[in-house]
């Protein structure tokens, strides 16, 4: 049996990053994935800047590498709707593809890795946690994203019903002539809110490639509003060519709304989209997936990872201090007071308004402008 002092298991941006706080406190470190890296995340892949200061990414180094495609702004409407431009002189956020981003992370992050190894067996015993009869730790982190066996184990039957976000995308690489044809500015992604207002589509393209996908918080017919979603699109022009393959299809669960516990059991805490921590209104989930990993890691090393009660209390309060409560207060929109109608006729008015799009879809629903990178204050313990 190999004895290491945190096992971290899954290896996205949540593992990685907290696996690379861990070790720069001189941490005995493993991280253990089903899959081979790189590999492939559903997922649009973009990035707020704050991200980018967390990780301590070198964004010059990146792309000399990687794609990397600053983001000025956004085209929002209602589908169907009027749209409006909100685009900045600066740079608001970026595009990376995570089949890049996520091995780059994890490659840097120093631990053991146990990659294309999925979780078989998981038992308790002396106080420790030991992962397919051969690895042990007292610290078990659960970030193997939303169907991460460690947060299944604990979820109780309460898992059927959770409030999904189901989200379905594309990523491919255009040709020569699609390039051409493509009218999608690479540094204004389009959004697209869904007229119910239950969800949004995208069409975001990083140089060479388009990623295309809708959300929705429902999990019904999603593959019948993706359909008429690119209906729409092929339609209005905006997507000029068939995608070549089918969308690949996944979910996540929102902070605020998710009924998983973020330490469920002694030594174990949950991070990222295993714990269910993605932003309520853009869906963005790789930044509370980075946070959580770092609040995580800066515990765990205050505990001297030995997995005691006051670690689940500390990165508890720590999650919520950060992303506000776990289950907030029933919080009610001007939308929910109005008859449906009458709100989606107000909703198409604001995403078609350059002010609400600069302000409110922009600064505050997209790239949390007032709140500033989570840093560790320190690399000791
Ligand atoms: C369609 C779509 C679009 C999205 N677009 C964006 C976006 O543009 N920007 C944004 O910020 N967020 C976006 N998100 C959300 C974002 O993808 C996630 O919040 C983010 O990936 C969470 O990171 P994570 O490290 O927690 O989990 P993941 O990135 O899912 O990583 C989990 C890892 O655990 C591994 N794993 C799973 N099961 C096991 C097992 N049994 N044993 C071992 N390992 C296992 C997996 O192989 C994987 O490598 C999107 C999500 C979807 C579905």
């Amino acid at each position: 049996v190999e004895r290491v002092d945190v096992l971290v298991v899954g290896g996205g941006p949540a593992g990685s990053s907290c696996a690379r706080a861990l070790r720069e406190a001189g941490l005995d470190v493993a991280v253990l994935d089903r899959r081979d890296f790189p590999r492939d995340k559903t997922c649009a892949g973009w990035v707020t800047p704050q991200v980018a200061e967390s990780l301590d990414l070198d964004l010059d180094d990146y792309a000399k590498s990687f794609v990397l495609q600053p983001i000025r702004g956004f085209r929002t409407r209602v589908i169907g709707g009027r749209e409006a431009r909100a685009v900045r002189r600066e740079v608001v956020s970026y595009g990376i593809r995570r089949f890049e981003f996520d091995h780059y992370l994890l490659a840097r992050c120093g631990a053991r890795l146990r990659l294309g190894e999925p979780i078989e067996a998981l038992e308790r015993a002396g106080g420790r946690w030991i992962a397919n009869g051969r690895l042990e730790a007292r610290v078990l982190v659960g970030a193997g994203g939303h169907f991460c066996p460690v947060a299944r184990r604990f979820a109780g039957p309460a898992r059927a019903a959770e409030p999904i976000v189901a989200a379905q995308e594309i990523e491919f690489e255009l040709a020569d002539a699609e390039s051409a044809r493509c009218p999608v500015d690479p540094e204004v992604p389009e959004l697209f809110f869904t007229e119910d207002l239950r969800g949004y589509g995208w069409l975001f393209r990083k140089g060479r490639w388009l990623n295309v996908g809708l959300g929705r918080r429902d999990r019904h017919r999603l593959a019948e509003h993706v359909a008429a979603f690119l209906a729409f699109l092929r339609a209005e022009g905006r997507l000029p060519f068939d995608p070549p393959r089918g969308m690949n299809g996944h979910a996540y669960l929102l902070h605020g709304e998710a009924p998983r516990r973020l330490a469920p059991a002694p030594g174990v805490l949950l991070i990222g989209d295993a714990a269910g921590l993605a932003y309520p209104r853009s869906g963005e989930g790789i930044r509370p997936a980075v946070e959580s990993g770092l609040l995580a890691a800066r515990w765990i090393r205050a505990d001297g990872a030995r997995g005691g009660d006051a670690l689940a209390r500390a990165y508890q309060r720590a999650v919520e201090a950060r992303l506000g409560p776990r289950r907030p207060a029933l919080r009610v929109g001007v939308t929910d007071l109005l008859p449906a109608g009458l709100a989606r006729a107000l909703a198409a008015r604001l995403f078609a308004a350059p002010w609400f799009a600069s302000r409110v879809v922009v600064d505050r629903w997209f790239v949390h402008r007032a709140q500033p990178a989570l840093r560790l204050e320190s690399r000791a313990p």
